[in-house]
């Protein structure tokens, strides 16, 4: 999709964040080019590349002489040191965060096991993690706040917080606001798989994807569509749960009160019972590669099941939503959901077989680390570097809420993006 800037006075923040958003996704641009992508005059263009380098967002390098005469051009590229962000991943029993900087890069990581049915306990943890993150970074870096991935879902519904795959026991999410008063850092949460598609959207596999579907494989099982580059979110916020789509006629029960679930076949939980573990973190996800390398006969058992469901899913998702392609990420080990996917191998015929596109329909994220940490860390970033076309379009009192040049929004409680 070509996005392309208004020259209307008040449009100014959004072309800014236009601009922004084709430099960072084409990697490095000239002037000319940016005038040429998103149909600016070289003078506007020239005035926002002017701001966007002189608050920081990014910089500018002289590209290497060619033979022909004149000055070569000026590439203009993210600043990986415009500022960073804290992504927390909040799963049962652990909390994995890590400090990103402006393209993607881990700069540091932490992973902390608590007891998550303890929320006072996990505040402190969050704290903590933040506190150590921040002294670690550079003084004079900009740090744009931080962003909470949790399983879903979310919204108060019958089937929030229950079961050994969510956040047992948690009624609310006022630790949130509470995590942002201690540290007085903005705070963004979403649900795990929006915080992985996003990632993955800005950053991963997904970055020249506008539609795609992001499966996320975890302790549980979730989903998000992504339509011009937003998370569908539905009438309650609480969009594509795939996990808990009932798939097995009276099959194993499930914490939501219903049988035979997806996630009941298909997620980390799902196999730490066939390995006869109370929980995975028991075990360790890193022993996994190693049973897998071993040919473990309960394992091998439990991945021949739960890749006919893979490929039953991917069926559904196909021929319900019909996206470029399927993202798998999450906390799982990679070579686990490599495993499971060749197993799911041939897939079902879908409207998407067939259909000539660029890109294969399962994609893995490449993320060797959970996906969603990453995700959780773009969380106060994202509407800075990839705006929300519809959003700014339909509604310009949303511009508002933006804070200086580009900024970020100021709210009252932790903002869920
Ligand atoms: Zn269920």
């Amino acid at each position: 999709m070509v996005t392309r800037g208004t020259n209307q006075q008040s449009s100014a923040p959004y072309n800014r964040r236009i601009v922004l958003d084709v430099i960072r996704r084409q990697g490095s641009m000239s002037r000319k080019e940016i005038v040429d992508t998103v149909s600016l005059s070289p003078q506007t263009v020239a005035n926002i590349t002017r701001d966007l380098e002189s608050i920081g967002l990014i910089v500018s390098r002289r590209l290497k002489a060619e033979k022909s005469r004149g000055q070569p051009p000026i590439a203009f590229e993210l600043n990986p040191r415009g500022g960073s962000s804290i992504g927390i991943s909040l799963e049962p029993g652990r909390a994995s965060a890590a400090l990103v900087n402006l393209v993607g890069e881990v700069l540091k990581r932490r992973e902390v096991e608590v007891d998550t049915h303890n929320q006072r306990k996990t505040l402190d943890v969050m704290v903590g993690i933040v506190k150590d993150l921040v002294a670690r970074s550079s003084s004079t870096e900009r740090l744009w706040g931080i962003g909470v991935a949790l399983p879903g879902p979310l919204a108060s519904t019958d089937i929030s917080f229950v079961g050994p795959t969510a956040l047992e026991g948690w009624t609310n999410l006022e630790v949130l606001d509470e995590l942002r008063d201690t540290t007085r850092l903005h705070v963004f949460y979403s649900v795990d798989s929006v915080a992985g598609a996003l990632g993955e959207s800005l950053f991963g596999v997904a970055k020249s994807l506008d539609n795609f579907f992001y499966m996320h494989f975890g302790v549980g099982l979730g989903g998000t569509l992504v339509v011009n580059r937003s998370a569908y979110k539905g009438a309650n916020g609480n969009a594509t749960e795939i996990g808990h789509i009932p798939i097995v006629p009276n099959g194993k029960s499930c914490y939501c009160g219903n049988s035979g679930c997806l996630e009941r076949y298909l997620s980390l939980q799902s196999l730490s019972e066939a390995l006869g573990l109370s929980e995975i973190a028991d075990h360790g996800r890193g022993a996994l590669p190693q049973l897998l390398a071993d040919k473990d006969p309960r394992l091998m058992a439990w991945c021949q099941e739960a890749a006919g469901h893979l490929r039953n899913a991917v069926c559904v998702v196909e021929n319900l939503l019909d996206p470029k392609t399927i993202v798998i990420g999450g906390s799982a080990p990679k070579a686990l959901v490599q495993h499971l996917v060749a197993l799911a191998e041939p897939l079902h015929r879908s409207v998407r077989g067939g259909v000539a596109l660029p890109h294969d329909r399962i994609v893995l994220s490449e993320r060797q680390e959970d996906s969603s940490i990453l995700g959780a860390a773009v969380l106060p970033i994202y509407e800075m570097l990839s705006p929300r076309f519809e959003v700014l379009q339909q509604d310009r009192r949303s511009e508002l809420n933006v804070a200086g040049l580009l900024g970020q929004r100021s709210s009252p409680r932790a903002g869920r993006l």
